[in-house]
């Protein structure tokens, strides 16, 4: 096996990995996926846990040492908690992590503390009736009884919000309110196009100046807090709160400069950026008889294309007949 550290032509090392278990989900978030659901994968199209560890190998030695587990819903993948063991034992990463709607945590909340410090939770209100609105299932209750539960166990809590207009923007203030007697962070997302539908439109006017300057306009007293330069969020504190809350540009594509990160779809496309349609196929190759000095060479010859940012990556994605794919396929 190779040794090397994954670099693109930008001079940008590469060492952090979203891996996504799944495509299919147990929500309908309606910027994520349409109420009926999109073509989901067959089982045989779906990476195997043994193929998932033998990458995740491949990619330890060419410098990956940060893992985060995604889908669509990673819980509803059979079988994960195994999964997850065996990842942490075997490959140990520096740093392991999961992103849920938690749904379905409190069957694991066992295991849960001993596999990650701290969980990405998506919760895009704290309202039961626009969560519903939202989500089209009736989970909020379950939702936020489980978030409070990994808190007392511990496992720290950043809460994903995806900010969209007309839908939760009066959810914004709430949530910062939050932070102010529970030690969470809440993170808001700007909305992306990515919602498996044809008649996606290009998101909401609520970008990341607008969601700051309305929160601002609120809570006076707020410290920007220092981040790694790989981080996609900017982070605040209102002083004297327990919490913290960040925003991430997610269409504004501000961080892309210091971008370290690549995904790997449930049916193992590589892709180098959130924005490109395009990936590279690992999966005929891992069911080949290919050494893994070669595959290891195909993802090494993928990140030296790395498209530059998000912008540079969508101008080649998006042709007139082009759809919007869902983050459920992507790999959120
Ligand atoms: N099911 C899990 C969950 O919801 O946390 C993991 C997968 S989900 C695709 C990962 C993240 O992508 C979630 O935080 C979700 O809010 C975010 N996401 C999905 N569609 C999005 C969109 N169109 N714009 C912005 N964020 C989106
Ligand atoms: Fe499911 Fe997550 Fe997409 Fe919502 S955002 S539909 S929970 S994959």
């Amino acid at each position: 096996m190779k040794h090397f550290q994954l670099k693109d032509s930008h001079g940008r090392h590469i060492n952090y990995l979203r891996l996504a278990v799944t495509d299919r989900c147990n929500l309908r978030c309606f910027y994520c996926m349409p109420e009926k659901g999109i073509q989901f994968l067959d089982k045989k199209e779906l990476m195997t846990y043994e193929e998932m560890i033998r990458l995740l190998h491949l990619v330890k030695t060419l410098g990956v040492n940060k893992i985060r587990i995604t889908g669509g819903e990673p819980f509803v993948r059979k079988d994960l908690i195994h999964f997850l063991k065996e990842v942490k034992k075997d490959i140990q990463p520096t740093s392991f992590s999961i992103t849920s709607n938690a749904t379905l945590l409190h069957h694991y909340m066992d295991d849960i503390p001993d596999l990650f410090n701290a969980m990405n939770i998506s919760l895009d209100t704290l309202d039961r009736e626009r969560f519903f609105a939202i989500t089209r299932r009736d989970n909020y209750e379950l939702v936020v009884g489980n978030i409070q539960a990994l808190l007392r166990s511990g496992v720290g809590v950043k809460v994903n919000a995806v900010v969209m207009s007309g839908k939760n923007t009066q959810d914004i203030l709430p949530f910062v309110e939050w932070t102010r007697k529970e030690n969470i962070e809440v993170r808001f997302i700007e909305e992306m196009p990515f919602n498996g539908s044809r008649d996606s439109k290009d998101v909401s006017n609520w970008n990341y100046q607008k969601i700051l300057a309305h929160i601002k306009g609120e809570f006076k007293d707020i410290e920007t807090l220092p981040t790694p330069p790989s981080s996609t969020s900017m982070m605040y504190q209102v002083k004297g709160f327990k919490g913290k809350f960040g925003i991430i540009p997610a269409f504004s594509r501000t961080f892309c400069g210091t971008c370290n990160r690549i995904r790997i779809t449930a049916k193992g496309q590589l892709r180098t950026c959130l924005y490109s349609s395009k990936g590279t196929d690992l999966l005929p190759a891992l069911r080949s008889d290919m050494p893994d000095e070669q595959i290891q060479d195909i993802i090494i010859n993928a990140v030296l294309h790395k498209e530059k940012d998000g912008f540079e990556a969508a101008e080649r994605r998006f042709g007139p007949s082009s759809i919007y794919e869902s983050m459920t396929t992507i790999g959120g």
